[in-house]
């Protein structure tokens, strides 16, 4: 019966592996040609904004890439950026998003709302992959070039993981270097998940730490979430560093980040990720416009 048993089980798995593989090659085929057409194949960008410690003022907005698939549905990112990462077009996918993100921004920066827009930072997320791609500084210098500024201050914010430093060396010290000296500001994503050594904060060209949303969670009342927060804020300000905290959704964990000075807040307290049009509706209802001078 044992052996009946697990056979029947073997039989199971293998009747879901097929089942996952068959829907991976779906994704990808289907990915690969959204790629050529992206807006008609269902790919967006969807906008949240940051904002400063005391949560009333826009500070820069981080864009998120969106899906959704016709026939497929709505596909997380956490699903199809590590199919695109894996089947060698990330560069493609990454490249449409900075460009769409970049003349978005123009766009804004050149609409009624303009001058709410003008100081704004835009945060885009990048594969530690595209990071070490030949050609990949040319692709942000050309993204720039649609925001109508080659160097800074744009406002332009590259997101990236703790992923990148596995692969640290000469070679990508020079990229991140030839960033900065274009403007570009660059951002660690989900700091503290990852497995690198904190060395690395002081030989990159790194100026702002985003806090996993895993230990905004726990704050004000998991002590251990709570020690990382604090522990994490006093270490980067002294490094100089500034620091975002992302998945804030509540008033208590805004109370905790206010209080240990957080530099700038994201989350479903303030706002989810936007369409472009919501963010236009979301900015007449809720931002206080900057007082002139
Ligand atoms: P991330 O960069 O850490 O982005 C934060 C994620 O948390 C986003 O999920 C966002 O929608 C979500 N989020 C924001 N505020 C809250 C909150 O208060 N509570 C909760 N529970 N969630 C919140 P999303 O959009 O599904 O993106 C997931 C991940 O996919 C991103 O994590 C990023 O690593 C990746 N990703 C998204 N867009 C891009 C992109 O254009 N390029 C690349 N390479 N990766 C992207
Ligand atoms: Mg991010
Ligand atoms: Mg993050
Ligand atoms: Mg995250």
């Amino acid at each position: 019966a044992a052996k009946e048993a697990g056979r029947n089980q073997w039989c199971f798995f293998d009747a879901s592996m097929q089942a996952e593989a068959a829907r991976r090659l779906a994704l990808e085929n289907a990915l690969r040609a959204a790629l050529d057409d992206p807006a008609d194949g269902g790919l967006s960008l969807a906008y949240q904004p940051q904002l400063d410690a005391s949560g009333t003022e826009l500070r820069g907005l981080e864009a998120l890439v969106r899906w959704y698939h016709p026939a497929l549905g709505a596909i997380p990112p956490s699903e199809f950026i590590p199919l695109a990462e894996e089947s060698g077009f990330i560069d493609r996918l990454g490249d449409w998003v900075l460009r769409t993100a970049c003349a978005q921004l123009a766009a804004w920066r050149a609409g009624p709302l303009g001058a709410r827009f003008a100081a704004l930072t835009l945060a885009v997320n990048v594969s530690p992959i595209e990071f070490t791609r030949p050609g990949f500084v040319e692709r942000v210098r050309a993204a720039l070039a649609l925001l109508g500024a080659e160097t800074g201050p744009h406002g332009l914010e590259l997101e990236v993981t703790e992923g990148l430093l596995l692969q640290t060396d000469d070679e990508l010290i020079d990229t991140l270097n030839q960033l900065t000296a274009l403007g570009v500001r660059l951002t660690l994503d989900d700091f503290g998940t990852g497995y690198s050594s904190l060395g690395y904060l002081k030989r990159l060209p790194i100026t702002q730490l985003k806090i996993d949303r895993s230990f905004v969670a726990g704050v004000p009342n998991d002590p251990d979430d709570a020690a990382i927060v604090r522990a994490t804020l006093s270490m980067a300000h002294d490094l100089g560093l500034s620091v975002v905290a992302e998945g804030v959704e509540t008033a208590a964990q805004r109370d905790f980040l206010r209080r240990h000075e957080c530099d700038a807040v994201q989350g479903w307290l303030y706002a989810r990720a936007l369409t472009p049009d919501d963010l236009l509706a979301w900015l007449r209802e809720h931002q206080v416009p900057p007082t002139p001078g």
